[in-house]
């Protein structure tokens, strides 16, 4: 149990001037883990002023000193790989080996990148006769998701951090305390005050804080579409730049020259990158395009490889693929598109709504596939965030790309071919 009574401004730990708290839950068993405090406006303006009294004084560091500063974080999160992994995989339910890879590894990378960049990087340039120089923009508000929580916040402040630009991050409510490992390891290697502020909190008054606030020049934003409008909104007022990140439904197009081999090969593979950290990602391929003569053979490899490779388990378990989602509200919400797909006609291949057998504790759902999906269903057209494939039949190249466009998202892709 991991009570947070602290946040993080001006270099020090203090209180947050709200007497709030907000519960964070172990994703697989649903039981409390930790607390945060529910941070208010009044805790983002101080840290504002924090960041924005630091700013001068580290924009004018050496590039080298910024580099010092980004490989000892990066040091410090390596010393801690093994902790920062087991946090993660409670909070967001991501198989713990994969965590160790991905939600500690990451952020190790981030900050050892933003170290070489700090220090290769060409701040100015001259352009015929004039002198191009990149200076930082200033203090930048970095808003995070639960889903790759401490990726996500490493891979903003890293780069601000070198690029000179002082911080005010406000991790996700739902996977906090990963966040807090991360602020103890800055406090650890010295970075002068003010120039990394954490205030927790919800997003409608922390993040609207961070996004309204004039003493903050840029917001970077990572989640879902419905928060970044609000963002983008709140940020207008004071014409700040903003960064958005949202979300997907992207899709996988395999083309009709692969042989049997590379066919099954490309099915499986795209099962692997729907489901990957539970399908809460969002970058993942969940509309699964095959040519139609394929689609009963796309049926067959999908289920096998689900009901053979991605079976739900404790994610500490040996062997673990597929693990719990992040919150109950998740489990709601995964469901509730599983029923849709359901009465909307498409067809069940495996998987469906309720609890997997034997898993009853903790935010565990079926991974599911649905074929014979058409692309104006809800389920092919709306982020699900959960393990849900949908498999859809095309006739030609053209119709191919046509669904793939068909879509309000368009953040990743793929395609597979022979040639
Ligand atoms: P979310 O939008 O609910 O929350 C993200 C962050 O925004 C949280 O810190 C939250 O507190 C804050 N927030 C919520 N409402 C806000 C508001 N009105 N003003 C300011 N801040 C607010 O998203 P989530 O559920 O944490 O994450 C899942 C979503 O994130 C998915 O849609 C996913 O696709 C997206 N995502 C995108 C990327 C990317 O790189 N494009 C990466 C990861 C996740």
């Amino acid at each position: 149990m991991q009570e947070h009574t602290k946040i993080y401004i001006d270099g020090a730990w203090v209180p947050s001037t709200g007497s709030g708290s907000i519960e964070v839950f172990d994703s697989t068993n649903g039981e409390v883990i930790g607390t945060i405090p529910a941070g208010t406006a009044a805790d983002v303006d101080a840290a504002a002023k924090a960041a924005r009294a630091a700013f001068d004084g580290w924009a004018a560091t050496s590039k080298e000193e910024r580099a010092k500063y980004c490989s000892r974080i990066a040091e410090g999160l390596g010393a801690r790989m093994d902790e920062i992994a087991t946090i993660v995989t409670r909070e967001a339910g991501m198989p713990k080996w994969l965590s160790l890879l991905v939600q500690a590894g990451l952020p190790i990378n981030s900050f050892g990148t933003a170290a070489a960049l700090a220090e290769s990087y060409e701040y100015e340039t001259t352009v015929g006769n004039s002198l191009v120089v990149r200076e930082p923009v200033g203090v930048v508000g970095a808003i995070t998701p639960w889903n790759y929580p401490l990726h996500q916040i490493a891979a903003k402040v890293a780069y601000a951090l070198a690029a000179g630009c002082t911080i005010v991050l406000k991790p996700s409510e739902v996977a906090p305390l990963d966040a807090y490992v991360l602020a103890e390891i800055i406090h650890d290697v010295g970075l002068p005050a003010g120039v990394f502020n954490m205030v927790t909190g919800s997003g409608a008054e922390v993040g609207q804080a961070i996004s309204e606030h004039p003493a903050i020049d840029m917001v970077s934003f990572t989640g879902s579409t419905r928060a970044g409008k609000a963002v983008a909104a709140a940020a207008s007022g004071s014409l700040k730049r903003v960064a958005l990140e949202l979300g997907g439904k992207s899709a996988n197009i395999l083309l009709d020259d692969l042989d049997d081999a590379g066919f099954e090969r490309a099915v499986r593979d795209g099962v692997g990158k729907a489901y990957i950290n539970s399908g809460q990602t969002c970058t993942a391929l969940t509309r699964m395009l095959v040519p139609a003569a394929r689609l009963a053979d796309a049926e067959r490899i999908a289920q096998d490889e689900v009901e053979s490779n991605y079976q739900p388990s404790d994610p500490f378990a040996d062997g673990a693929r597929l693990g719990p989602l992040s919150s109950q509200t998740q489990v709601d919400r995964v469901n509730s598109y599983i029923q849709k797909g359901i009465d909307e006609g498409a067809k069940l291949v495996t998987g469906g709504t309720g609890k997997p057998e034997g898993l009853e504790q903790g935010y565990y759902v079926k991974p599911t596939v649905f074929s014979d999906v058409r692309n104006d269903m809800t389920i092919a057209q709306e982020e699900i965030f959960g393990p849900v494939l949908s498999i859809l039949p095309y006739d030609s190249d053209d119709a191919a790309v046509a669904i793939a466009n068909d879509s309000p998202y368009g953040l990743s892709g793929g395609v597979w071919s022979g040639d």
